[in-house]
């Protein structure tokens, strides 16, 4: 057995009360996996954040009169307060906001950039004249295109679960206006470049689910798709580049990097090697 070990669950989004769905499926499993490397005399950290970025949050927090600052940093408190209640037992409970993890994000980015992975195109957005502002994913309000359900958003029917290609009839969710649609910069991370070096990961592991390979390995088969990374908000990590800086990064590209940040902010201050210690575990 390993001797270094870092046990991570999935982050909980920072808008709402953790429930026992929550601890069942997720923290509580982790929680036991790390009581019994410890025990085994392992050295094991269980480290996870509150996922702080994204276009629900900053929606919510507007309609509620607050920051997005101020509305994440009470969701993270509370959550941490309940899982202490559960004696779900983190050895570190960070955010995705931490300016560790803005950071170490944006260095990433330029790192796949330098590579070659990133590049920049024009896409058409959403756009409230009303509102001035671009209105990515939870900002449209419409029918979904499949089921006809009135009221859903235009990242994700509620009502039958599929992501509309376009949304019908869209209104913005802010004003009710209808939007006009603008031209603007995105960058794209080229996943297709990862094709192969993902279907040797899938291959090769043995600790994988088999329904859970197949699943992932039916994606590549059918084609990996490049992958818009950067939203027109102002809630969430800075993009590093001149010119660019009134765009962030859509919260799917932050918030996994939070596992490695958290983790290593945590070793650190401990008086480890935090990047030694994670790759070594
Ligand atoms: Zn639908
Ligand atoms: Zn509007």
């Amino acid at each position: 057995m390993n001797s270094k070990a870092i046990i991570t669950s999935a982050l909980p989004y920072a808008n709402g009360e953790i429930h026992l769905g929550h601890v069942a499926s997720t923290y509580l499993p982790a929680d036991v996996t790390t009581r019994f490397l410890k025990q085994k005399g392992v050295e094991a950290y269980y480290i996870c954040a509150s996922d702080d970025f994204g276009t629900p949050i900053l929606i919510q927090s507007e309609k509620e009169g607050k920051t997005p600052e101020e509305y994440v940093e009470y969701w993270n408190k509370r959550d941490a307060e309940d899982f202490a209640a559960f004696n779900i037992e983190f050895d570190f409970f960070y955010r995705t906001s931490s300016p560790e993890n803005k950071e170490f994000v944006q260095y990433v980015f330029k790192k796949l950039e330098n590579a070659g992975h990133i590049y920049e195109n024009d896409i058409i957005q959403f756009y409230c004249n009303n509102d001035k502002k671009f209105l990515p994913d939870r900002y449209v309000i419409g029918i979904c295109p499949y089921c006809k359900s009135e009221e859903q958003y235009s990242d994700l029917c509620e009502k039958c679960g599929r992501v509309p290609e376009e949304i019908e009839n869209p209104h913005c969710s802010i004003c009710g206006q209808p939007p006009v649609k603008e031209k603007t910069s995105h960058y794209f991370f080229k996943l297709k470049n990862f094709s192969e070096k993902l279907s040797q990961y899938l291959e090769e592991n043995q600790n994988l689910q088999k329904d859970v390979k197949k699943y992932v390995q039916n994606w590549i088969k059918e084609g990996l798709t490049d992958w818009d990374i950067t939203r027109d908000i102002s809630w969430g990590i800075p993009v590093p580049i001149d010119g660019m800086n009134d765009k962030v990064f859509y919260g799917w590209f932050d918030n996994h990097l939070a596992y490695i940040s958290s983790a290593v902010k945590f070793l650190n201050d401990n008086g480890k090697d935090g990047k030694k210690f994670w790759n070594e575990s």
